[in-house]
């Protein structure tokens, strides 16, 4: 009984004698690896080498502290939540947990405010403030919808990318680590990022405008490769 040979492609034709002599394919591919040696090298030797990230680029996330820079209702929220009106330098962060609400994975967030505990007839009496805001980076996807949620502008992503470690641990941040992450990152490169409303500049976006398939899907539309879905729509018909 003769070797049956499978899976062999019929249409490629076989190496002609002078191929096959001066290894014709081989200096092809040699050619293609002698091309790349002359071209500008986009790794960098880490961590002896870093890069800088483009300013889009969603890494370690930051708390940003009160800079004058709030957008407009950040004092109606402080009313609604009852937290004790930051002064300039202290966190944004009002606990209102839509970070963590938005979160594929919430269970990486802690976050609690606590009563201060001032005398009834202190201003204060009543109010709250944000006492832990912990993030568990080893759970973290990097996707970015904290910062979409967060109704303050408190939580941002930054430039930082070195998360690695010896304990899992160093990857729990608190508060105080996350705040100086932003101070830092807005100090090097908020120009960049932020407007001079500190809102993100139209094009530095990390979900723009211009991207309709994902703007439409938040707004509930859902894409047309469904037909059944849109038929079902039209019935009035529920169906998966
Ligand atoms: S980037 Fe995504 S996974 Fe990470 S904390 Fe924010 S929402 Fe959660
Ligand atoms: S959404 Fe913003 S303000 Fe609310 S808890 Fe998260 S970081 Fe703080």
């Amino acid at each position: 009984m003769g070797i049956k040979k499978v899976g062999l492609n019929r249409n490629v034709k076989p190496q002609t004698l002078t191929e096959k002599l001066f290894f014709l394919d081989f200096m092809k591919g040699l050619k293609t690896t002698i091309k790349h040696l002359f071209r500008r090298v986009v790794t960098v030797d880490f961590p002896y080498e870093v890069t800088i990230p483009a300013i889009r680029f969603r890494g370690v996330h930051g708390l940003r502290n009160v800079d004058g820079t709030e957008p407009p209702d950040f004092d109606s929220w402080i009313k609604k939540l009852k937290i004790k009106p930051p002064e300039k330098g202290e966190t944004r962060c009002i606990a209102c947990k839509f970070c963590q609400a938005a979160c594929p994975v919430p269970e990486l967030f802690t976050i609690k405010a606590e009563k201060l505990k001032v005398p009834e007839d202190h201003p204060h009496h009543g109010l709250k403030v944000l006492a832990v805001f912990d993030m568990d980076l080893s759970k973290c996807m990097f996707c970015g919808l904290c910062t979409q949620a967060c109704p303050t502008d408190c939580i941002i992503h930054t430039d930082v990318y070195d998360l690695s470690s010896y304990t899992r641990r160093s990857w729990v941040l608190h508060k105080e680590d996350l705040s100086r992450i932003a101070d830092d990152f807005i100090a090097r490169r908020g120009k960049e990022k932020f407007d001079d409303h500190s809102k993100w500049r139209k094009d530095q976006k990390i979900w723009p405008e211009y991207d309709y398939p994902r703007t439409k899907i938040w707004e509930g539309w859902m894409p047309s490769f469904l037909p059944n879905y849109k038929k079902s729509q039209s019935n009035g018909e529920a169906e998966n």
